[in-house]
């Protein structure tokens, strides 16, 4: 009989439907049963690395140790169950990693590596950390849809190509050290738990938080400010404004209280420099409702006198002088005061969001 794992060709293991590698271990890991298949099934391993045999697709492993091996091709470990860890320090692997849909109940360690080709994770679940400081990643690191239970870190880690951790889940720290990436670094729609490092990265292509959901706030100001300066280095001035914007953000929310929430005024309405469109309603919001405010005050609800109310409030936006001048006494001049304050400050900041958005 043969094992009925799809695209396996071994005998299966005695009286079971699979064979050594692809069978679940009992359920207590005291049990002599437990003891004696996980030496078996160390076994099976050895026999297929000494027959240079590196494909492990769905197996079923408690440890697995490939620290300081050389493979010519592919390590495969697809849809593969470690129990615990998997350790892969200071090997060289000239084809592809595949650990797509990989379950690791305990740390992932790729320390020191070389891997001249693809590391792909997609979908793959660490409960404990994923580890790849200090190797080399030929091509692609692809970890979308990826999920971590504790860090990843990429301290000095070289990789060729671009990174994706999209709509990935990372409850610790992820970190970036001085990693290089050739491509780009995408962590869009990503969940991030812990405080990120991406201090001296040296990304030719661009890094984007798209969307990216962070649980630390500190983690989130970092991470923004370090994609901001790798898009402005680019030239890609909207990316750079888009993260420029979710850094002030979170630093306003690191402020204490009586900064934190009068300084939505400036994220909001303002845009902090980066939204014109958003000035532009504000100023054209402002224009309205105090052109409105002095009309009802003056109680001539002609459609004239509504005309030169709105002239009146436009004025004293662009030229706050000039509605304090005419101000008359009483509560319509308190309200040209509170207009002219506004527009002075709205006025030249909207020129100025203009002009940086627009101008060279
Ligand atoms: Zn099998």
């Amino acid at each position: 009989m043969v094992c009925e794992y799809k695209g396996c060709n071994l005998e299966n293991f005695e009286e079971n439907d699979y064979c050594i590698l692809h069978l679940d271990f009992p359920p207590y890991e005291s049990d002599p049963e437990f003891i004696r298949i996980n030496a078996l099934k160390e076994k099976a391993v050895e026999n297929k690395i000494s027959n240079r045999d590196y494909n492990f697709k769905g197996v079923i492993l408690y440890n697995a140790n490939f620290n300081e091996l050389k493979i010519k091709n592919d390590l495969i470990f697809t849809n593969s169950y470690i129990k615990n860890d998997f350790n892969g320090k200071r090997s060289e692997i000239n084809g592809d990693i595949w650990f797509d849909g990989v379950k690791i109940n305990g740390n992932c360690l790729f320390e020191q590596s070389k891997i001249s080709g693809t590391a792909s994770f997609f979908k793959g679940e660490v409960k404990g950390n994923i580890n790849f400081d200090k190797s080399s990643i030929g091509k692609y690191a692809w970890f979308e849809e990826f999920k971590a239970n504790g860090e990843a870190s990429f301290n000095h880690t070289v990789i060729g190509s671009s990174l994706s951790l999209k709509k990935s889940f990372i409850e610790d720290n992820v970190s970036f050290y001085g990693a290089k990436i050739g491509g780009y670094a995408w962590f869009d729609e990503a969940f991030i738990g812990g405080n990120t490092w991406f201090d001296l990265t040296d990304i030719k292509g661009g890094l984007s938080f798209k969307k990216t959901v962070f649980k630390n706030i500190r983690g989130k100001e970092r991470a923004y400010r370090s994609a901001k300066i790798v898009w402005e280095r680019l030239g890609d001035r909207d990316r750079g404004d888009y993260h420029f914007y979710h850094e002030m953000e979170a630093k306003r929310k690191q402020k204490p209280f009586y900064i934190r929430y009068p300084e939505l005024i400036v994220q909001y309405p303002f845009g902090y420099g980066v939204h014109p469109s958003r000035l532009l309603f504000t100023f054209l919001g402002v224009l309205i409702l105090f052109g409105l405010i002095y009309w009802f005050i003056k109680g001539n609800y002609s459609m004239n006198d509504l005309f030169e109310n709105m002239r009146f409030s436009f004025l004293t936006l662009i030229i706050p002088a000039y509605g304090v001048i005419n101000a008359k006494s009483g509560i319509l001049g308190i309200f040209i005061i509170i207009e002219a304050f506004i527009g002075a400050f709205t006025w030249p900041t909207f020129i100025v969001t203009f002009a940086r958005k627009y101008m060279r």
